[in-house]
């Protein structure tokens, strides 16, 4: 072995390591181990990759659109679940949420794209850059094909039987990873790379906030899970139009005051999408804020007047349980609303969500 072969295999197993703790940055809720995610990246990159190498000799592929779907695809997305099924008594124990499903076969995907980039590197006269551009594509490509087993896997396993929904991941990891290399092989389709990469990372995506919006390990928002910090905020109180100064209170990234005139919560712009991002994960933040009514400077968003946002000033006081009780009904509205997106409704809600609560 070269210094060179060296030196790819680390810089390969390091840019795998960047991703996953990327990934893990993800498991908002309750964080994964970092060992356990890295051994299912090593151990579950090792047995994928050594299945479809054992299955690529009787079954051998062309570079098609046909053979990249029903023989590349299904081989090597059909090796990472096996992986994961082999391999779950390991993370039995932390398995405990929809999100840890993807984490898991994210975490697989990884290993066996890194272990596919240095194979490839090996073989090529100029592997850096080899390596360069398949850290960004395939690596990505790898994550993005294969979460929905995740999904699947865990609701089989904790939820509900769900040999339907694993099907139907198997499918649709298996068409992801199809095209992604469909496009790649077809010289004449090559054009439609950037589209297909996108939109894969894209649904990912669009999965992994879904995963979070169902997720059984979310707090509900209260009083107790605020610390106080010596800082001190600036804000203003929309229920008494009240510039205020507040010591700040803090529950992860959300920072809020407390109005000392009518003990409501207030919360700047910044905190409020903080909020809509961990109370209400599958919302598109930016695009809710958009989209409130402008015609009145305070705007209420309960029947009790407990909560009310000031569009000049962007910020939100409220009652923190009427709060809670508001971003609870926001996300389980999301939640139905998602089931109703053509197609991808029909795909999330056959992958198990359906019998998630
Ligand atoms: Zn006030």
């Amino acid at each position: 072995m070269s210094i060179t072969d060296i030196f790819i295999i680390i810089s390969a197993s390091l840019i795998g390591i960047l991703y996953l703790l990327k990934l893990r940055s993800y498991d908002i809720y309750e964080k994964e181990p970092f060992y356990k995610l890295l051994l299912m990246m090593i151990l579950g990159g090792l047995v994928s990759v050594f299945v479809s190498l054992v299955i690529y000799v009787f079954i051998p592929v062309e570079h098609n659109l046909f053979d990249a779907i029903f023989k590349i695809g299904i081989i090597e997305e059909s090796s990472k679940l096996f992986a994961l099924v082999i391999l779950y008594l390991i993370i039995k124990k932390d398995f405990n949420e929809i999100v840890d499903g993807i984490m898991y076969i994210s975490a697989i995907a990884l290993g066996f794209a890194v272990i596919e980039n240095i194979s490839y590197c090996f073989n090529s006269e100029e592997p850096f850059l080899l390596l360069f551009n398949r850290s960004i594509f395939a690596v990505m490509g790898h994550i993005s094909f294969s979460g929905y087993m995740g999904i699947a896997f865990y609701i089989h396993k904790k939820v509900h039987k769900n040999y339907i929904g694993i099907l139907v991941s198997l499918a649709i990891s298996a068409l992801a990873h199809g095209f992604y290399d469909g496009v790649i092989f077809h010289y004449e389709l090559s054009s439609f790379f950037q589209f297909v990469f996108l939109g894969l990372v894209i649904l990912q995506f669009w999965l992994l906030r879904t995963a979070l919006g169902f997720s059984e390990r979310r707090f509900k928002l209260n009083e107790a899970l605020f610390n106080t910090a010596n800082t001190t905020l600036f804000l203003h109180c929309c229920h008494c139009d009240k510039n205020i100064q507040s010591k700040e209170l803090n529950f992860r990234k959300i920072k809020a005051g407390q109005c000392e005139h009518c003990g409501y919560y207030v919360f700047n712009e910044e905190s409020i999408y903080q909020l809509l991002k961990y109370f209400c994960p599958i919302k598109n933040h930016k695009r809710f804020i958009k989209n409130l009514p402008t015609h009145n400077k305070i705007l209420t968003l309960d029947e009790n007047n407990s909560i009310r946002f000031n569009m000049h000033t962007k910020h939100l006081s409220a009652d923190i349980n009427a709060l809670s009780a508001f971003l609870d009904y926001c996300n389980t509205s999301d939640k139905e609303r998602i089931f109703k997106i053509p197609v991808i409704g029909f795909i999330f809600k056959y992958l198990g969500l359906r019998y998630m609560k």
